[in-house]
């Protein structure tokens, strides 16, 4: 189990106020695992071959859910349905689609109400804006962006929450990126349309709230996946800097390294789980600490 806490497993497991006060038992309440209550839940994830939409349909296929994976590339696809398959057990089902495709999107979603007869949870994903700075971009990249970013969680919002409706119970969570709560250098079709999906969500939780629906963003900082790790390819030099770059990157994160997308799929389970009813409408940062704001 993903949330499993064990005291023997803490540095400290004997010197506890809680041990010293109430002796074994309070340290065997620890060994309990959390049901996160996903078990049989259906998930949507979006963009999931690779990276961090990868690891949110494993982290929650760990937990029992059946999950709908999609992305473009069918080989891609059908090896992370195999590897999440092989590791979980649970039923994978996978659905080759453009997310800024809306036919795409009605066609993710119709699949997996066939074969799993609805959806409880949607997690939002996509491959991401281009990297690039503002005098550098056109109409047609800020266009793209919109399609890439906003329309796809539009899109499938919209198709998702009539069966969310019907059960009086649904999880959304999209996963966005630092940038919107703090611009991030050299992505400003991110810095720029982002932050957006921040208002937009707000916007909608109270009448998702109604039916028992929650809403919540993700905001990674900086992880080891391949929209990372791919630019690191092309002759020695540009490597080497590419490398320079990342363990500059790094310094700057409190807990010094990069993200592991793991650690992201973690709290989309939990964002995701029974455990998490009352919490809608948030954001959370998941950055290692490289946020300077207060909040
Ligand atoms: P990644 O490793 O490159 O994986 C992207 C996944 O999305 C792949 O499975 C890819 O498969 C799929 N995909 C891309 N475009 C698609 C499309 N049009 N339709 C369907 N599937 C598509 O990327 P990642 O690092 O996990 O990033 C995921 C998201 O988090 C992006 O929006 C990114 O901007 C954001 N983010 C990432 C980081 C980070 O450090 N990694 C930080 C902040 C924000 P196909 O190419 O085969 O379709």
């Amino acid at each position: 189990m993903a949330f499993q806490t064990s005291l023997a497993a803490r540095p400290s497991a004997g010197a506890t106020v809680e041990s010293v006060r109430d002796g074994p038992t309070a340290a065997s309440k620890w060994e309990r695992c959390v049901d996160l209550g996903l078990n049989g839940k259906v998930a949507v994830v979006a963009a999931s071959s690779k990276g961090l939409g990868k690891a949110s349909a494993l982290a929650l296929a760990r937990e029992g859910a059946r999950v709908t994976i999609c992305a473009r590339t069918p080989a891609d696809l059908e090896a992370a349905a195999d590897e999440i398959r092989h590791e979980t057990h649970a039923e994978v089902l996978a659905v080759p689609a453009d997310v800024t495709s809306a036919e795409d999107i009605q066609i993710v979603i119709a699949a997996t109400v066939e074969r799993f007869g609805g959806v409880d949870i949607l997690v939002n994903n996509s491959g991401g804006p281009a990297l690039g700075s503002f005098p550098d971009l056109t109409d047609d990249d800020w266009r793209q962006a919109f399609e890439v970013v906003t329309l796809n969680f539009v899109r499938f919002v919209r198709e998702v929450v009539p069966y969310m409706h019907e059960k009086r119970w649904g999880r959304i969570i999209g996963i966005q990126s630092t940038s919107v709560k703090q611009p991030v250098e050299n992505i400003d079709l991110s810095n720029g349309i982002r932050p957006g999906i921040a208002g937009l969500m707000k916007a909608i939780m109270p009448g998702l709230a109604k039916d028992g629906i929650t809403i919540n963003l993700v905001l990674p900082g900086t992880f080891l996946t391949s929209r990372i790790l791919g630019r690191l390819a092309g002759g020695t030099e540009e490597i080497d800097k590419a490398i320079e770059a990342q363990i500059a990157a790094a310094a700057t994160i409190p807990l010094g390294r990069l993200g592991r997308p793991i650690e992201l799929g973690h709290l989309v389970a939990f964002l995701a789980s029974e455990r998490a009813s009352y919490i809608t409408g948030a954001v959370y940062q998941i950055d290692g600490g490289r946020i300077k704001s207060n909040v």
